[in-house]
């Protein structure tokens, strides 16, 4: 019979890995194996463990890779199971393809400067540590990408096929419909991979892709995140309190640094923040920006309008790219980025890793965490366990480097960045379906947030609703 198996994102919000099986016949096929999402699990050392984990079949008899979007938590195992002996296609739209082009490589560069470090420092009991992949595994992955552009049908095997529809969540990010033809009937499989707002114009402004998620949808087993599903986002225009805070922190003559993912994130925050200096609502202050990668990206952004809302299209006519504004720097090389470090003058720096598990952000923090006058900004999510979520929740120090840093900068965080749905916008987009799904299945969640939005689907929709468990297979029936 065919199943689904929750590899990853079961139980936690990273690591999404979801292994569809058409089943096996009774010729002795053994079915054919589709990985939805291939992520790398992020934040407590108990789930990071798991990345050396190998799939439970082997990757060689993985047949094919749908992918939802760009993000590491979806993508970032890729080169791994590359590395295992994965040798199909890796379905992707062309904006994801474009973005895994400098996110996987970057991301087996983090790795090897990781295992190096430790190495340095005798701290792994691993000896000698080894990278999870290279840089150039990394790219040797990307040769097995495919596009399929949002809205075309592919045929994966005689009796299963997909399509992707906009997801709302980042540049190329989309929902997986899989259409499966068992024996008896024709089954369809959603896997919405992370959602976007819903209602984003007003509360959450310089929203970069399309605004909302496809609505209408229908699904026989429906596979959701529920990162939010026990939150809501700020309803205020976060702009004012932005703009407030980088004020105070010039008036007492320190810089603002904004934790960033280098993709989506930093693209929207540096376009607010260009408003709010043209509008006058801001002074023209410095800002760097310090992730090589988050140039590269928005190159990318530049050529994919394709997936612009109205809002995009107008201050990209209005303004052009990020990277000919006067006042803003991109730091490529790490000479200009130590020079960032030394400027004793107030400054905005936006710098990743956006929850500071690595990258040039870890510089940047060690230097101006200790100084009351600086202000630290969170505009993203921080998983427990990352350096992120230590600095966000108000304690007195973290260790950076080895090193152990007082915290004394001002710590704030706007929630209203988010590229997720929260859970009335999770609920408003479900009630936009024609029928209940017969089955759905919660991931890509704390177990409190699971947990809890069960509970709402169940109580608001009257739909059968189960947490998914890591490991846990479930038939398609
Ligand atoms: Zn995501």
């Amino acid at each position: 019979m065919a199943y689904i198996q929750f590899l990853g994102a079961a139980g936690t919000v990273t690591g999404s890995k979801h292994l569809i099986n058409t089943g096996a016949d009774s010729g002795g096929s053994k079915g054919f194996q589709a990985l939805i999402d291939c992520g790398l699990f992020q934040g407590l050392k108990e789930w990071r463990e798991r990345n050396w984990q190998n799939t439970p079949i082997p990757a060689r008899e993985i047949d094919a890779v749908v992918l939802t979007h760009a993000h590491l938590d979806h993508c970032g195992w890729i080169p791994r199971l590359v590395k295992e002996g994965f040798r199909g296609p890796i379905y992707a739209t062309p904006a994801t393809i474009d973005l895994c082009g400098i996110l996987l490589p970057d991301s087996g560069h983090l790795q090897e400067e990781d295992a190096e470090f430790y190495n340095k420092h005798k701290k792994s009991k691993h000896s000698p540590a080894l990278p999870l992949y290279t840089f150039e595994e990394a790219q040797e992955c990307l040769q097995y990408f495919r596009p399929v552009p949002s809205g075309e049908t592919k045929q994966l095997c005689p009796e299963m096929s997909f399509r992707f529809v906009p997801a709302a969540h980042i540049l190329g990010s989309s929902m997986a419909e899989i259409t499966l033809q068992t024996r008896r009937q024709t089954r369809r499989l959603l896997f919405t991979g992370d959602i976007g707002r819903v209602r984003d114009r007003n509360i959450a402004p310089g929203k970069v892709v399309h605004s909302g998620p496809t609505e209408g949808e229908t699904a026989d087993v429906l596979v959701m995140e529920s990162t939010y599903g026990n939150r809501q986002h700020p309803t205020e225009d976060p702009r004012p309190e932005l703009a407030g805070l980088i004020r105070q922190t010039m008036e007492r003559g320190g810089s603002v640094v904004v934790p960033a993912f280098a993709v989506e994130r930093t693209q929207k925050f540096l376009f607010m923040l260009k408003e709010l200096m043209e509008s006058g609502k801001l002074p023209r202050i410095p800002v760097y920006c310090d992730s090589p990668m988050a140039i590269k990206a928005v190159d990318i952004f530049m050529k994919h309008t394709e997936e612009y809302t109205e809002d995009t299209h107008r201050l990209v006519a209005q303004y052009g790219s990020p990277l000919e504004w006067s006042g803003f720097q991109f730091a490529l090389t790490p000479e200009q980025s130590k020079r960032i470090n030394e400027s004793k003058y107030p400054s905005i720096i936006v710098s990743s890793s956006g929850m500071v598990t690595g990258g040039r952000i870890q510089h940047h923090l060690a230097q101006r965490l200790p100084d009351p006058r600086n202000t630290v900004i969170f505009i993203g999510f921080q998983a427990p366990g990352t350096r992120g979520f230590t600095i966000k929740s108000g304690a007195p120090e973290v260790k950076i480097f080895g090193e152990i840093i007082p915290i004394r900068a001002q710590i704030a965080a706007l929630e209203q960045f988010s590229d997720h749905a929260d859970t009335p916008e999770l609920l408003q987009w479900l009630h936009t379906f024609p029928k209940k799904p017969g089955a759905t299945y919660l991931v890509h969640g704390d177990p409190a947030a699971s947990s809890q939005l069960r509970d709402t689907m169940a109580k608001e929709l009257g739909w059968s609703v189960q947490v998914a468990q890591w490991m846990q297979k479930v038939p398609i029936s």
